[in-house]
């Protein structure tokens, strides 16, 4: 048995674990091997007497208060995702009542309502709601893909 067969068990044996025979005859006759041993019994010693330290007074308090917080935060994280989400819906029936009532004809150019748009949002809205329900369709899809990236835009910033 060389040395280099007892550096896996050089811990083991500084700890009183009963190897093989032949561990111990090498130790027993190798210089350098006891010497390890000593070294490792050593930094044994040196650690189990080390004291634990104590968590200072208000640990769990304060540990606690702080999973109060982060839990409230990510709820209302939720709460505004939420919101948006209801936002984006309302905004959805909204548009969808308003292209439905345009394509039944039920609706007339608002021009109070469009004048505070631009001219050219007043006049691309107006030709293409005026093309009936396949716009509108179009126009509820549109709307319903930008509630959506706007829910997910609102879920990740905050
Ligand atoms: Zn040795």
């Amino acid at each position: 048995m060389r040395c280099d067969d007892l550096d896996d068990v050089i811990e083991a044996l500084a700890e009183g674990e009963a190897l093989s025979a032949e561990h111990h005859a090498h130790v027993a006759g190798c210089a350098r091997c006891q010497a390890r041993l000593a070294m490792a019994r050593a930094v044994d010693r040196l650690l189990a007497s080390r004291e634990a330290p104590e968590p200072p007074g208000a640990f769990t308090f304060r540990v606690m208060e702080r999973v109060g917080r982060e839990q409230w935060r990510a709820e209302q994280i939720v709460d505004v995702g939420f919101n948006v989400a209801v936002v984006a819906g309302v905004a959805l029936v909204v548009a969808g009542a308003v292209g439905l009532a345009w394509s039944m004809g039920w609706l007339t150019v608002e021009r109070p309502t469009l004048e505070a748009m631009s001219t050219a949002i007043e006049s691309w809205l107006a030709s293409t709601l005026a093309k009936g329900p396949t716009v509108a369709l179009a126009a509820l899809l549109l709307t319903s893909a930008l509630g959506l990236w706007w829910w997910v835009e609102g879920e990740t910033s905050l």
